[in-house]
């Protein structure tokens, strides 16, 4: 399996996709075909758990490395780190809704499911591709891929990891996550700004001769533990090989059945690993695209016209906070028949004005795959409350727009399919916006008197990950500017 960028043609092995995380043109490593997983083989693989789901799955598209070494990643990767070594259970809310409970892992986050591999991954690559090198992850993050790299990389031998968040665009909880990280390969920066500032910041360093010749003077060089990168995007497929495999293993998908597939959205990341289990031969339909208030991405889908030329809004789901969603580059060049001219331009227009139109058929295809809508704040509140109180579920912001847009688009066609949403946090990560759905008694302002709140109405405990940041030391209080982003790595790695 070879691996070519969403820019210009390339052949490329998945160590070295891995290792530099995004391609020298600035376009995103993808696969040249899909492998294909047959219906027998899908039966096969429920019959397994879920590291040994993970192996078969990485296998068909990182060829190039061998059993032993997956076997070594995947076991050290999901091997007690997830409650109950059940990475992604599903929970039947009613009869044609399922969640997939992708937050059971050390930072709390559907995150820690690729991120807890991709260390594993990427140094068994730099092995092969640069060997003696010491490899810098950069990572912007809108709140919970900052916590969850630092969880998987810290101490990591032969790693630095820098993490920068907008300071004032996420959760407290998810701030002290990420600011009392102990590890001394690790540093973590606030900046001035929100997340797409810090991702083009990354971007920029990432792209940039001069910094990349500084670095290799000290035999080091860069990857990216965004979901930019390939080894970011693998570990997600496999949820959605695995939710299939229980789908049919519990009878609730009979054989020739399909299921739909709803994912709270920001860099559509998670959703596009639904579309390639898709194109794998998993039997989803379709794919339901969920955002909050910043609906880039369902403006979009209805009209062909990506805009991020609007304002910016902070919500309850400061995961989604995005207005360039880096992972929508893949998604058109697949819909576009591996078109890497036409991506190429519309990626250029997108950074010159912000903005580009998709030629019709590209769009129509996208139509058929895809359905876009959006959840508001009100929205969100009320679906967290409604399931609670019908089906006693305690969703977190996210999941909770997931949910609201899968109404909408069951309201809209009348298609009641089986539909797997993605539970993509803890409620407990985003407690000060989950309280208010449940009781209309005066939140406390401490962040821990919500953790004890929430349990306390909820008869649920409060994750261990987060009740253990008590009392923890910070230990990264650094802010800067968005122009300082560089001039900070340079600084942390000499
Ligand atoms: C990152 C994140 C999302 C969005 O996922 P993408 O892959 O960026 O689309 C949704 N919910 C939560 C809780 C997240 O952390």
């Amino acid at each position: 399996m070879f691996f070519t960028s969403t820019r210009s043609v390339q052949s490329v092995t998945s160590a070295a996709a891995i290792t530099r995380g995004i391609a020298a043109d600035g376009g995103l490593f993808v696969p040249c075909e899909f492998p294909q997983m047959t219906f027998e083989k899908l039966m096969a693989l429920a019959d397994m758990d879920y590291i040994s789901r993970a192996k078969e799955v990485l296998k068909l598209y990182l060829t190039d490395y061998t059993d032993d070494e997956l076997d070594y990643c995947v076991r050290g990767a999901y091997t007690n780190t997830f409650d109950n070594n059940d990475p992604a259970p599903l929970y039947a809310v009613n009869d044609n809704t399922q969640m997939l409970e992708l937050w059971h892992g050390p930072t709390c986050a559907f995150k820690d499911m690729a991120l807890q591999l991709l260390p594993f991954l990427l140094v068994k690559a730099a092995n092969k591709t640069a060997p003696g090198r010491t490899i810098v992850i950069l990572v912007a993050t809108s709140g919970d891929t900052g916590k969850a790299a630092l969880a998987g990389f810290a101490d990591v031998p032969n790693t630095r990891i820098v993490v920068f968040f907008p300071e004032n665009g996420v959760s407290d909880m998810q701030k002290l996550q990420m600011i009392t990280q102990t590890g001394c390969n690790v540093s973590v920066c606030g900046i001035e700004g929100n997340f797409d500032d810090a991702q083009s910041g990354v971007k920029k360093i990432f792209t940039d001769d001069a910094i990349r010749s500084e670095l290799d003077k000290k035999n080091m060089e860069f990857s990216s533990a965004n979901s930019i990168n390939f080894g970011r995007l693998v570990p997600q497929i496999v949820y959605y090989v695995s939710a299939a495999c229980d789908l049919l293993k519990n009878g609730a998908l009979k054989p020739g059945e399909k299921f739909n597939v709803a994912v709270p959205t920001g860099n559509f990341g998670d959703i596009l690993a639904a579309y390639y289990a898709k194109q794998m031969g998993v039997p989803i339909d379709k794919l339901i695209c969920a955002s909050n208030r910043n609906k880039v991405l369902a403006d979009f889908l209805a009209t062909g016209v990506y805009d991020r030329n609007r304002e910016f809004y902070t919500t309850s789901s400061p995961s989604m906070d995005i207005l360039i969603s880096s992972n929508l580059e893949r998604m058109i060049f697949h819909a576009a028949g591996n078109d890497a001219g036409l991506t190429a331009r519309l990626m250029k227009e997108l950074a010159e004005k912000g903005r580009y139109e998709l030629p019709k058929e590209v769009l129509a295809k996208l139509q058929s795959e895809f359905f876009g809508g959006y959840c508001d704040e009100k929205g969100t509140e009320e679906t967290i409350s409604e399931l609670f109180k019908q089906y006693n579920y305690l969703a977190d912001t996210h999941t909770a727009v997931g949910a609201n847009v899968l109404d909408q688009y069951r309201k809209a066609t009348g298609d009641n399919t089986l539909a797997v949403v993605a539970s993509t946090a803890s409620p407990y990560k985003f407690a000060a916006s989950v309280l208010p759905a449940l009781t209309g008694e005066a939140i406390p302002e401490d962040g821990f008197a919500q953790l004890e709140m929430l349990s306390r109405l909820s008869n649920t405990p409060i994750p261990a990950p987060l009740a253990n940041l008590k009392g923890c030391e910070v230990l990264h209080k650094n802010c800067i500017e968005k122009e300082n982003m560089a001039e900070f790595v340079l600084d942390f790695l000499k």
